[in-house]
């Protein structure tokens, strides 16, 4: 049987990251992707929080634009705040550039194989996946895996250790569509991300939607905590969108592509890491919508897998026999470094949803008139937003796009 050192299911921001970073090191690397071409399926506004390229040294050729502001706007007024400059950019750019370095770095990026199953065997990790293209079933036997499949994850299936029973509840339905103008749009949808929130007219939920600019086109969607029907979600966004065109490209004939995916919005899974193999990204639930966690955190957590393989790596090869024994297996992930690596993901998640939720009084937090609270953590490098009351939770789509230098509707300054 085929075998390698670390195989990563899914090549997103966390599968790739892992990838570059674990090749890097000389780490024998496979990453499986569903997917014949790298990031071109996903759907996502795309906005990275600002020094994104930097900490993840990716080039700045993949920014669209670096819009200095987002913008937020509930049914009563709209508040601005300076990001300076967050950037914006696709899916396809993001993900298709960290595989294609993760390669130069020596990482196997395996397209069109899907993952079916894994089982542990003596020395190490079987993991069974499926070749889409040449129509076979075929298993490789790994040292360590890192399973970052996204919010389509079925855990529960791969590892009881890895269930989450709230996961479902989570999940939040999102409609996105590409809009090309024909023409620009005015000079000012350019230097702007923004939010709006809202409860539905023709549902009563609440609704979070977005208009992210790019190079050539405007990401235009909305987000529902809800299962709900496709023909629904599409007049939501139809709706929506004619707001945003009559206020910035009225009149200009345009062409959509439109995109649907799940975003993620609860609660970590308790276990992300057992008998070799770790779990990260959204797959995880370490991004976490609400918060402010998105593309960041997925790529931090790829990063803290690559850590954890390359450091067990030097302690030398493991003792398959142990795995027999009584005694807690050796395996890759079960030592105390990876140990620690995984509970401080779920420990800043967990701490991410503490400070949300612990907005009173603090020092960190301005309030705005109508029940929209913000408040700043993680070391002032993150806004997360929330309107009290009428939307409990956002996406990261906002949030995790913005640095605050302080608040301009009610002149309160920036904490940090
Ligand atoms: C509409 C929308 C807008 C968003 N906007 C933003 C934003 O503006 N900023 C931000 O920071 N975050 C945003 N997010 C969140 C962001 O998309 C996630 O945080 C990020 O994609 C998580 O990365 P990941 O690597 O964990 O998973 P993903 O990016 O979901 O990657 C998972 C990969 O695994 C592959 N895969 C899945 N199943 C299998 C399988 N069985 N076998 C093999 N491969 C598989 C998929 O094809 C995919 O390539 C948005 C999300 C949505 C849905």
């Amino acid at each position: 049987m085929e075998s390698t050192e670390f195989l990563i299911v899914g090549c997103g921001p966390a599968g790739g990251t892992a990838a570059r970073e674990a090749a890097r090191r000389g780490v024998a690397t496979i990453v499986l992707e569903r997917d014949a071409v790298v990031g071109a399926k996903r759907v996502c506004a795309a906005g990275l929080r600002p020094g994104f390229c930097e900490d993840f040294d990716l080039p700045r050729a993949i920014v669209h634009l670096d819009p200095p502001t987002i913008t937020l706007t509930t049914v009563k007024r709209t508040y601005a705040f300076q990001v300076g400059p967050s950037h914006t950019t696709t899916r396809e750019e993001l993900d298709g550039t960290i595989a294609a370095l993760a390669g130069h770095e020596g990482a196997e990026i395996r397209t069109s194989t899907l993952f079916r199953g894994l089982r542990r065997e003596r020395d190490g990790v079987v993991v069974e996946y499926a070749d889409t293209k040449a129509g076979t079933r075929r298993a490789i036997r790994a040292r360590s895996v890192f399973l970052a499949q996204g919010s389509s994850a079925r855990l529960d299936e791969v590892d009881p250790r890895f269930r989450h029973p709230g996961w479902s509840a989570g999940l939040i339905t999102c409609l996105q569509y590409r809009v090309y103008p024909e023409r620009p749009a005015v000079p000012r949808t350019y230097s702007t991300l923004e939010m709006h929130y809202y409860v539905s007219p023709r549902s009563g939920r609440n609704v979070i939607a977005w208009m992210f600019p790019k190079r050539d086109h405007l990401s235009i969607g909305l987000g529902i905590q809800a299962k709900i029907p496709g023909a629904d979600l599409r007049a939501e966004l139809d709706a929506f969108l004619a707001t945003v065109q009559e206020r910035l490209f009225a009149g200009v004939p345009y062409t959509i592509r439109t995109e649907g995916n799940l975003l993620y919005g609860g609660l970590p899974r308790a276990g992300i890491g057992a008998d070799g193999v770790m779990v990260g990204g959204t797959a995880a639930g370490l991004v976490d919508a609400t918060t402010g966690e998105g593309i960041y955190e997925a790529a931090t957590s790829g990063r803290i897998a690559a850590d954890a393989v390359a450091a067990t790596r030097k302690a030398g090869p493991r003792d398959p026999g142990a795995v027999r024994s009584s005694a807690p297996p050796p395996a890759a992930h079960d030592d105390a470094r990876t140990q620690a690596c995984s509970l401080r993901c779920a420990v800043r998640s967990a701490r991410a949803h503490t400070a949300v939720r612990r907005t009173a009084p603090a020092r960190s937090q301005c309030i705005l008139a109508d029940g929209m609270d913000v408040s700043l953590w993680s070391g002032g490098q993150v806004l997360a937003v929330r309107l009290a009351g009428v939307i409990p939770r956002l996406p990261c789509c906002v949030s995790s796009s913005i640095v605050s230098s302080g608040c301009s509707s009610c002149s309160s300054p920036s904490p940090w």
